[in-house]
């Protein structure tokens, strides 16, 4: 999909290519597991390798480009408030109040409203969408420096010792001793982070056919198969050509009602899918009958 936005080539130069992985436990190399499995599956694509890269890169990537196809990025401008009027005579039925970094308000008349703005998502609350789901008690840890990221699962032991407010100091102490027997020596962490496992998807992510969600707004998981950009991503481009051909008048607004369908069904197998996966990685059993969910037809 990046590629045929033209994005790709810019993000190789930036990411790191993965095409081999390996797995360790106790100091011994075991096969057949984590991201290995995943390496082995990509067969049916040129890109046959994962693309490492932060996120911060490809953001300015798609920024950039963005800038390049006309389009303006309104930075520090807070969404407060949204009205949708669907008795407006005209096409611009909804109106946001936005806030900006000096805390004057402007009003903003819309023909649609794409809510992505993550996780907490303002747009899906003033929208009133349930964000089904759980907060899951597992809390894992990422250390990251651009090109090299350590992360790990908190026993219920060490967070019952550290809590959510590790410090960057004890979150490499605690690297280290995972490593064992190998030994890891941290030159830079650039960031660290303590984050909640929380499962939610939207009930739907098309409401009163004028606002939509896409990406974090419409499916949180936790980061355990890498896939909450790569799916924000689908979503985007799902959304970007019905919207696009909607707006120019060349479809139909109900095409925009099988974004939703086919995103929610997508984001409905994500949020399966990780629940056996972060329940793994925490180092639970997870429940049969979530392992039973997973027919063909979800892979
Ligand atoms: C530790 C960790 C590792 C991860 N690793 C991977 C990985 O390897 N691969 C992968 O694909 N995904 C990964 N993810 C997930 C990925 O980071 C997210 O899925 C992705 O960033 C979501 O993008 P988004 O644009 O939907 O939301 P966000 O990145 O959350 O962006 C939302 C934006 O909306 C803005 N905003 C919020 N509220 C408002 C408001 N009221 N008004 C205006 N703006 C607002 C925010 O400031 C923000 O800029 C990881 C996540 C974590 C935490």
């Amino acid at each position: 999909m990046l590629d045929q936005l033209d994005l790709y080539d810019d993000m190789a130069q930036v990411g790191l290519v993965g095409r081999r992985s390996v797995t360790f436990k106790d100091g011994k190399q075991v096969g057949g597991r984590g991201w290995t499995k995943v390496v082995e599956g990509l067969t049916d694509t040129f890109f046959d390798f994962s693309l490492n890269i932060r996120l911060k890169y490809s953001e300015g990537i798609l920024r950039r480009r963005n800038t390049e196809l006309g389009g303006t990025v309104h930075a520090l401008v807070r969404l407060v408030d949204m009205l949708l009027d669907e008795n407006a005579e005209d096409e611009w039925k909804v109106t946001v109040t936005c806030a900006d970094f000096a805390g004057e308000t402007h009003r903003v008349r819309a023909k649609y409203v794409v809510g992505c703005d993550g996780g907490s998502s303002e747009v899906r609350r003033l929208a009133g969408i349930p964000f089904e789901g759980e907060d899951k008690e597992d809390h894992w840890v990422a250390l990251d420096h651009g090109a090299t990221r350590i992360g790990y699962a908190l026993s219920p032991a060490l967070f019952a010792k550290y809590g959510r407010k590790m410090s960057q100091e004890d979150a490499v102490k605690e690297a280290k001793a995972a490593m064992t027997p190998f030994e890891v020596e941290f030159e830079t962490v650039d960031w660290h982070t303590v984050y909640g496992v929380k499962q939610h998807v939207a009930a739907r992510l098309q409401d009163r056919e004028r606002i939509l969600l896409a990406g974090d707004a419409a499916h949180t998981h936790s980061s355990g198969s890498a896939q909450g950009m790569n799916t924000g991503t689908h979503d985007a481009v799902s959304l970007g050509w019905r919207l696009a051909g909607v707006l120019n008048g060349w479809y139909k607004p109900g095409v925009l009602a099988s974004y939703s369908t086919e995103r929610k069904v997508a984001a409905d197998t994500l949020i399966a899918n990780d629940r056996v996966i972060s329940a793994l990685i925490s180092g639970h059993k997870p429940a049969s009958s979530e392992i039973e969910e997973r027919t063909p037809t979800h892979c």
